[in-house]
């Protein structure tokens, strides 16, 4: 009896070194910046009463309440609906040091019958091999319900300007029918996030 009790004793122990000996691997948290282009007087693309900045902030918020993933962990460059220099924004996003930037925008164009996503990395920054992985990850999770323009590259300031790798996610056009009627939906708000949301579970 006495024997037994040692011996369970012997293993509890050994299976409570590995409890505490797993979290170490575990707890490796992602840290993501999602920033919602524009904001406050500044409102982006705007069609009758729908404004870019208000889409791209219900799509960032939507993204935040479906994550489910604890070792995500995601912020903002905005809380609210107001107006940041591009500078600013950078230098929140450095401050975090995060794996990566999603900075989420919708596109509008003369042409109303282009549409679909588009995904921009920045030209000549040394996080761009790993933003080109990112992007090629992110198109590929939207690739089969969406429209998906190649990966190009751009000079943006947001992507220029920060340390971590990053990526320019143009969702759809305000100027094409469909695409406004999908992106001011809560449904096809609530679908792009949540694929997202997918993407960023697949990221390391
Ligand atoms: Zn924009």
């Amino acid at each position: 009896m006495k024997k037994h009790l040692i011996r369970n004793l012997a293993a509890m122990a050994v299976i409570v070194c590995f409890a505490f000996a797993l979290p170490e691997t575990e707890t490796q948290k992602i840290n993501v910046v999602i920033d919602a282009g524009h904001g406050g007087k500044d409102f982006g693309a705007k069609h009758d009463d729908f404004l870019e900045k208000d889409i791209v902030a219900s799509i960032a918020q939507k993204v935040k309440e479906l994550n489910d993933d604890k070792e995500v962990v995601i912020h903002f460059t905005r809380n609210e609906d107001e107006f940041q220099q591009l500078t600013d924004r950078v230098e929140t996003i450095n401050s975090i040091k995060p794996d990566l930037v999603l900075s989420l925008h919708i596109n509008m164009t003369g042409k109303s019958d282009k549409s679909g996503m588009e995904f921009y990395i920045g030209q000549d920054v040394a996080q761009n091999q790993k933003s080109k992985e990112y992007a090629a990850k992110l198109s590929n999770v939207m690739s089969d319900r969406f429209e998906v323009a190649p990966v190009k590259e751009a000079r943006f300031y947001i992507l220029k300007n920060t340390e971590a790798p990053g990526v320019l996610f143009e969702m759809g056009f305000l100027s094409n029918e469909n695409d406004r009627q999908y992106l001011t939906s809560q449904n096809g708000q609530k679908e792009i996030a949540s694929r997202i949301v997918n993407f960023l579970k697949e990221i390391e």
